[in-house]
């Protein structure tokens, strides 16, 4: 098993997935997952794209056997095949200049008809050769594509395969333009074919879009005289449209997913159930070991998959609610440093106890925190509560009796039953107002553990006595 990504981009939720289907397939089976940068488009592959996709690929947990292949440094090896391709006949050199290649797509698109090469140049003479050579022509190297041909797999996901060779554009492009002594930048489906054969890759898994590919690369694993490896197409991730998910989705990089405050957890067992339904009785929350025992692509669907952003942020909910509040704090207390928010451990530990249940994402965590840290303005419905009847009153009992320091539980409602006496008011009433002088919101977690994370600095006191 491999991932094959190319650094021309972070890391997509779609290649994310195909390395998550890798990596349970690989696991299920105790097979390798390996890795191989596909850096060759120099213009577009840059070294922080690379780094950004590991970076994605081990926060998952998605973790790769050996170090990864870098493509770029294996032009010897790819070059040797085109060489032994051209050597067999099953490629030629093509001296069709761009211009004449226009030409005839343009004929093509005028009488309605796919854009294919016309094979003009497959059997020349050694004469023609040696005239385009004289004219200066460049040349291309293509690989024969024999139109007769109907090449077949088995696929695991989609089951019997069955292509035409008439339907793959004519003889296919696997050497750039180059000067015709030489060999240019080899392609993709070369390059694929001969480094998929090179590191003994026995299934490769990866999205449907990339089915027509797989027919020739079929033929080129034959004229190669290399063992074909078993294939497996996993249906492309659809937006809310239904339309494959793109850049304009928004957030579509792993990175983006993260920022946003998803846990890896939930992220790798969303990406999981993008295609794949687990068997009966084991639920939708699961880690990705416990994916990996019972993975088959029998349970991979055919159909795309829709993003369903709910179940997504369910999961998430889900995986913070499990979190101890130690573990809570690890993930939260960077984005808290970032704020210059900080105190003891221990007292940051029961605020993570306090705001776990009601995450549905890190960010909540630091929404949620944020009146922990800054004192906040008292909101609309806050100041209505204020100068609502008793309200003043009550708050004013409350100040009255409250000692400075830390308060227990106990000693806290003994207060608040305390106060509602002396002010003649009803417990609701007080409790509402207290909420509001805190938290300067009727909104929030629980009363009671808010008020005594609050009680310990004075800042209880402050909140109260500001509204007075
Ligand atoms: N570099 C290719 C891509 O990112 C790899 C496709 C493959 O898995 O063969 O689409």
């Amino acid at each position: 098993m491999r991932l094959a990504p190319s650094p021309t981009g972070t890391l997509h939720i779609g290649t994310a997935r195909t390395a998550v289907f890798n990596w349970l397939f690989a696991r299920h089976q105790g097979g390798q997952f390996l890795l191989r940068i596909e850096d060759t488009d120099k213009e577009r592959s840059k070294p922080e794209y690379t780094a950004n996709i590991l970076e994605g690929l081990q926060w998952l947990g998605l973790n790769w056997d050996g170090e990864p292949v870098v493509q770029s440094e294996r032009i010897a090896e790819h070059r040797a095949a085109i060489q032994q391709l051209l050597a067999s006949g099953h490629a030629y050199r093509c001296y069709a200049t761009e211009a004449e290649l226009t030409e005839m797509r343009e004929r093509q698109a005028a009488e309605n008809r796919a854009p294919r090469y016309d094979n003009r140049h497959r059997d020349l003479t050694p004469e023609q050769e040696q005239a385009f050579i004289a004219e200066g022509r460049e040349a291309t190297i293509r690989f024969r594509i024999d139109d007769n041909a109907t090449i077949t797999w088995s696929d695991l996901v989609r089951g019997e395969m069955r292509w035409s060779g008439a339907d793959l554009g004519g003889d296919m492009v696997i050497a750039r333009r180059a000067p015709a002594d030489q060999i240019g930048d080899p392609l993709y489906n070369l390059v694929v074919v001969v480094d998929d054969a090179a590191m003994a890759i026995t299934h490769v898994i990866r999205g449907e879009d990339h089915i027509a590919n797989t027919a020739k690369q079929l033929l080129l694993y034959t004229a190669l005289g290399a063992p074909a490896p078993v294939f497996a197409h996993t249906p492309l991730i659809l937006n809310q449209e239904g339309r494959k998910l793109s850049k304009r989705d928004g957030v579509t990089s792993v990175s983006d997913f993260r920022a946003q405050g998803y846990t890896a957890e939930a992220l790798a067992n969303y990406m999981t159930l993008l295609g794949w339904s687990p068997p009966e009785g084991m639920g939708e929350r699961f880690s990705l070991a416990e994916a990996a025992a019972v993975f088959n692509f029998d349970r991979v669907n055919r159909a795309g998959a829709r993003f369903d952003w709910d179940k997504l942020n369910w999961l998430n909910s889900q995986v913070l609610h499990e979190r101890s509040a130690a573990e809570l704090l690890g993930d939260l207390q960077p984005l808290w440093t970032s704020q210059g928010w900080t105190a003891d451990a221990s007292w940051l530990e029961q605020l993570c106890t306090l705001l776990g249940p009601s995450l549905v994402t890190l960010q909540d965590g630091l929404e949620q925190a944020r009146p922990f840290f800054e004192r906040p303005e008292l909101d609309g419905a806050a100041q209505q509560q204020l100068a609502s009847d008793g309200a003043r009153p009550a708050l004013a009992a409350l100040l009255e009796r409250l000692p400075d320091g830390p308060l227990s539980a106990d000693a806290a409602q003994a207060l608040l039953t305390d106060a509602v006496a002396a002010a003649g008011v009803k417990k609701g009433v007080l409790m509402k107002t207290l909420r509001a002088a805190l938290l300067g919101s009727l909104q929030g977690p629980d009363l009671l553990t808010t008020w005594l994370l609050l009680q310990p600095s004075g800042e209880a006191r402050q909140r109260i006595a500001r509204c007075l």
